[in-house]
């Protein structure tokens, strides 16, 4: 946005709504939710700007050329995303040019010690290699925008109204406006107390808003970014002290963009049914992948997760594991089957987190131990003793 802005003397927004996403179609799911409430909000903000933002649903490729055509339009300026589908979706706009940046990560590529295709395959290895100077970020001063370029018999498409409320770990978005002010006032409400502090010790916990930040809502949709996360963080220690949990936070983050270098080092690699391995591929079952959609599964504390997930769009980073360790060596699921499970409902679905978390429990990817099987009983004994999440989720859907 900054070098389209620096570049041009007039701008016009586009967001395109890629058809085979089905997200316009009335499915009335959380993660849909989301994005309608984020590009309403959008639309306002910029209209109070003076511009406009044009939702376009259909084909990139063909959308831009008939746009290059009918318009002056010199160049399309957008994030560079770099797993498959989406790189594939860039090469294929033809015209006008396409000058992307990559800026979803919280470290900066060029300040890495190391070429990102030669990232270090454990994490541990790539966390110490990049603790071992300061991290340090810069955030981009914000700019006035070129007037508007109209893109004239253009109508944006009509997006649905959904009335459903956010719920569970995540009911606190019905006080937040879903936009970048709205994740602006999130973060500075999480760093205005002491959750930080105790962060380590309640990441684990299945329910509620504060046992860890839900950052990630705000982050999946460039609402706010993983550097100006981390300046607040850094603005955090200063005033209220740095522990052990406020590092973690960092920790966290720093998993975050593993996963995203991951995918510059092996690409469609991550995609392949049997990943970095030359494994064999579990054979899936349809009556399995029936059980798993109505949440029907021999496990009540499973089926709490699956209807979590179905009903708010978000689950704990521990019910993830669990769930998705159940799909994959119970339930004997292919992983990229559970993958695309979890991109349907989360609303804070991420590509690389996504993808490169999935791969690594089925121990197709770079864990070192060889991939994470989860004890559904010992989880449910450790982390749901009193039988709340379980009761809440099974009575509630
Ligand atoms: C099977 C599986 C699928 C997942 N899919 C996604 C996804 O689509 N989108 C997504 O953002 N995260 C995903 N995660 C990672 C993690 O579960 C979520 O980021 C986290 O639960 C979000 O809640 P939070 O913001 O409160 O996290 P916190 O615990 O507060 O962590 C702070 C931030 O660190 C980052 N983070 C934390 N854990 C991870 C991790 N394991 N991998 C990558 N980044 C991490 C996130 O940006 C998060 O917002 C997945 C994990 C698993 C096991």
């Amino acid at each position: 946005m900054v070098q389209c802005i620096k570049d041009s003397t007039s701008i016009s927004f586009v967001y395109i709504v890629n058809r085979h996403l089905r997200i316009l179609d009335g499915d009335e799911n959380h993660k849909n939710k989301f994005l309608i409430d984020a590009l309403n909000q959008l639309k306002i903000n910029l209209s109070e700007l003076g511009h406009e933002l044009y939702i376009i649903e259909g084909e990139p490729s063909a959308i831009f050329s008939s746009l290059a055509k009918h318009h002056q339009i010199n160049k399309i300026y957008c994030e560079k995303i770099i797993s498959p589908y989406e790189k594939d979706e860039e090469i294929s706009i033809t015209q006008p040019d396409v000058v992307s940046y990559w800026d979803s990560s919280l470290l900066n590529i060029d300040d890495l010690d190391f070429d990102v295709n030669n990232l270090p395959d454990t994490f541990t290895t790539f966390r110490k290699k990049v603790e071992s100077k300061p991290i340090t970020v810069t955030l981009n001063k914000s700019l006035t925008f070129p007037k508007p370029a109209d893109l004239l018999n253009i109508k944006s498409c009509q997006l649905p109204n959904y009335k459903n409320t956010y719920r569970g770990s995540v009911d606190f978005l019905n006080h937040f406006t879903i936009c970048e002010n709205g994740a602006q006032s999130y973060v500075k409400d999480y760093f205005s107390d002491n959750k930080a502090l105790e962060y380590k010790q309640t990441r684990n916990e299945l329910m509620g808003n504060d046992f860890s930040t839900k950052f990630s809502v705000w982050l999946a949709h460039g609402l706010i970014s993983a550097r100006q996360i981390f300046t607040s963080l850094k603005n955090y220690e200063e005033n209220y002290g740095a522990n052990e949990s406020t590092y973690w936070i960092l920790f966290e983050l720093l998993w975050r963009d593993y996963f995203r270098f991951l995918h510059f080092k092996y690409d469609r690699k991550l995609y392949f049914p049997f990943g970095l391995k030359n494994k064999e591929i579990n054979e899936t079952s349809q009556d399995n992948i029936k059980t798993l959609v109505e949440a029907n599964t021999e496990s009540s504390f499973i089926n709490a997760g699956i209807r979590e997930l179905q009903n708010s769009g978000f689950l704990s980073n521990r019910m993830r594991q669990v769930l998705a360790s159940f799909i994959i060596f119970e339930m004997k699921i292919d992983w990229r089957i559970g993958a695309d499970f979890f991109q349907k409902y989360l609303i804070d679905f991420d590509i690389y987190s996504n993808q490169g978390n999935w791969i690594y429990i089925a121990g197709y990817g770079t864990d070192p131990r060889g991939g994470r099987r989860f004890n559904v009983e010992k989880q449910k004994n450790t982390y749901d003793i009193s039988n709340q999440y379980e009761m809440y989720w099974n009575e509630n859907t």
